[in-house]
């Protein structure tokens, strides 16, 4: 089949339904047609809400990081009427909380202790401090370390004597939460480690203010209100893209008197012609096959920040319990493994020790919607291991790790499991993106650099490039993904509008 909708009016593809491609479809005005293809047999992408147990849990993104009047997100979600009456609070949306709101806690340690609050917490403040100092590096010239991993560390070492008072155990417990905390960094960055992220251009990310809030129906009610405000027939589900061919002259059979310079070809055999693709699949997804998804394939300079830009795992592990081992009052349990140190090489066998990436679980709410629920959370290699073991491996261990930490070696083990699975899937091959050491967020913006790259060209913006990847200061977040859906079309909108070019009399 060969589609892409009639009229003279100019065809415009987009590629992927996540929040980028609805965001794109949202505000395109003035083309003669649209067509959404999507390879999965759903939208939304990496907002994907399952059903769990009696509740609803979210695979992909959980928070809207930020929710305020400037984050498009929320107020998206506002105007759908998908947010719960605190979210809505104006006090809500004041707060500077730079992230999630402090949720009760309790801190398991791997000798089957409680930790004192005093300690993780003292550990916590420290690793703040020095994450704050961190972001301060933007722009500098010559920053003290090429990774933000490699100038925590740094830092943490020079006051190793003063940690726990040199109190020797006390020392020796404080560097291990202190490695706790760069683990959740780690799920924060989607990386294996924060030695890979880099240091100069860390602070550029930017945090909205307000209290991370969720969807209580679910973040897919989201990208699902979009779509159906879309004009029926947009949006193609199980519709794999394999190949875009571009820069050049493509014609309709039957329809000899319109050549197109892109043709996009799907797994399926079907073809679709157009005058302007805007592509948004992931960064995980460029990286394994940009090579051979383009023809001709991108230019060096592209393919090069594709190369050198970072995308890593990030995944959720949700297990029900019968019932709960944990105080009705605590929402998050946090895990240390007392013999770790961030000045030590983690271990290398993932296959003995990938459960100690895992940084701890929050408690899911309320527990009458959603039963005795944790999601627990782990990034990196580890992570990736994880995606390759059975349900039956993944609780048979989770059963062992919790009997550790609790110090109780009767207590029962969680009766269903479901993960998320972000690196295997093919179509995303990773939980999002990061500034990777030897990267900057000038690759950023070379990769949201449409093609050709000549502004001259007389066939102008042929493929434009939108997704969480390619925002340089809302990366790896939804609303990044959103704004650069609406960025892409706001480009084509202009040239619609452009005046033409003077007729040839
Ligand atoms: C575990 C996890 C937790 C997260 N938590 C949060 C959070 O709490 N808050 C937050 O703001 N963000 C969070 N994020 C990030 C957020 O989900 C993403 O940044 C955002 O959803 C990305 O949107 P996108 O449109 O750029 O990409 P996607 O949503 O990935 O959409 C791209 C689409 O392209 C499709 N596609 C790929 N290849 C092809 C092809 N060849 N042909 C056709 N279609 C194709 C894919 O199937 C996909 O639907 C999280 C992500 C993960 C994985």
């Amino acid at each position: 089949m060969e589609g892409g909708g009639g009229g003279s009016g100019r065809r415009v593809a987009a590629v992927g339904a996540g929040l980028a491609g609805l965001g794109a479809a949202q505000r395109l005005r003035g083309h003669g047609s649209l067509r959404l293809l999507e390879a999965a047999a759903r939208a939304g992408g990496r907002v994907c809400t399952r059903r769990f147990v009696s509740g609803l849990v979210e695979m992909g993104a959980h928070w809207i990081h930020g929710p305020s009047p400037e984050n498009p997100i929320f107020c998206l979600a506002t105007h759908y009427g998908l947010l719960g009456p605190e979210a809505a609070r104006e006090e809500n949306q004041q707060v500077e909380a730079g992230g999630h709101p402090p949720l009760p806690s309790v801190t398991y340690g791997s000798s089957g202790r409680v930790l004192s609050p005093q300690v993780v917490n003292e550990a916590r403040d420290l690793f703040n401090t020095l994450l704050a100092s961190a972001r301060a590096f933007c722009g500098s010239e010559e920053p003290p370390a090429p990774s933000v991993g490699q100038y925590l560390r740094m830092e943490i070492a020079r006051r190793v004597p003063a940690l726990g008072r040199g109190e020797e155990d006390a020392q020796r417990l404080q560097l291990a939460a202190l490695a706790a905390c760069l683990k959740l960094e780690c799920c924060i960055s989607g990386t294996h480690s924060m030695d890979l992220v880099a240091l100069e251009p860390f602070g550029e990310y930017v945090s909205l203010p307000g209290l991370d809030c969720t969807f209580p129906g679910g973040y897919s009610g989201l990208p699902d209100c979009m779509l159906s405000a879309l004009p029926e027939g947009t949006v193609l589900l199980n519709k794999a893209v394999r190949t875009i061919w571009w820069q050049g002259s493509f014609r309709a059979e039957g329809d000899e008197a319109r050549d197109f310079p892109v043709r996009v070809e799907c797994e399926d055999g079907d073809t679709f012609l157009a005058d302007h693709v805007i592509v948004t699949v992931p960064l995980g997804f460029l990286k394994e096959r940009h090579q051979d998804f383009f023809q001709p394939p991108l230019p060096k300079q592209k393919a090069e920040a594709i190369r050198r830009l970072g995308f890593g795992t990030n995944n959720k592990i949700f297990l029900e319990f019968e019932r709960p081992f944990w105080e009705p009052q605590q929402q998050l349990l946090e895990v240390v493994w007392e013999n770790e140190s961030p000045l030590e090489e983690p271990s290398a066998n993932l296959e003995a020790n990938w459960f100690k990436k895992l940084v701890g679980f929050v408690v899911l709410q309320p527990p009458e919607q959603h039963g005795h629920v944790l999601c627990g959370f782990i990034a990196g290699k580890e992570s990736e291991y994880m995606e390759t073991l059975s349900d039956a491996e993944v609780l048979s261990t989770m059963t062992c790790v919790l009997r550790t930490l609790t110090g109780n070696p009767r207590l029962p083990g969680p009766r269903s499991v479901l993960r998320s699975r972000w690196h295997s899937a093919s179509y995303t091959r990773g939980s999002y993106s990061y500034v990777a050491v030897g990267s900057s967020g000038d690759d950023i913006d070379v990769l949201a650099q449409p093609l050709p790259e000549d502004p001259k060209d007389p066939r102008p913006l042929q493929l434009l490039f939108a997704g969480e990847a390619t925002h340089r200061t809302f990366y790896s977040t939804t609303h990044g993904a959103l704004l650069s859906g609406w960025r892409e079309a706001e480009r084509l909108n202009q040239l619609f509008e452009a005046p033409g070019p003077a007729p040839q009399l």
